[in-house]
């Protein structure tokens, strides 16, 4: 846990956050400043910067997010519609907070 970290802290329950889902890997909570009707962040517990800093051994964790991503595009009822899966890296890539995380955004035209 980076205490610095606004997800870490999210993940610690130090925040209101509500969890729509959690597993030993990983919690999914929705973005505060929503870019479409359904915009979840899927966030691995491990603090780890961005994409660039992943190891081989942290492959599964990508694996992981992108499965539950899936999973909750169908809880949410956008799996048909369909929807988009983002993974911002660094600054020029429009990352803003530093703790790897995956976005899903969809819910347009249901
Ligand atoms: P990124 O630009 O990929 O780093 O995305 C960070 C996302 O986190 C942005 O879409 C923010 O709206 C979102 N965000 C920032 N703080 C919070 C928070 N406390 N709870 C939920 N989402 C947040
Ligand atoms: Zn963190």
């Amino acid at each position: 846990m980076e205490k610095e970290c606004i997800f870490c802290n999210i993940i610690a329950g130090n925040t209101d956050t509500r969890f729509l889902y959690e597993d030993d890997t990983l919690v999914v909570f929705r973005d505060i400043h929503p870019h479409a009707p359904v915009h979840l962040l899927i966030v691995p517990r491990k603090h780890i910067r961005s994409i660039n800093d992943l190891t081989p051994e942290e492959g599964g964790i990508v694996s992981r997010v992108t499965m539950v991503a899936r999973d909750m595009a169908r809880e949410q009822g956008v799996h048909k519609s369909g929807y988009k899966l983002l993974f911002n890296v660094e600054r020029g890539g429009g990352q803003v907070i530093f703790h790897l995380h995956l976005h899903l955004i969809g819910g347009w035209g249901r």
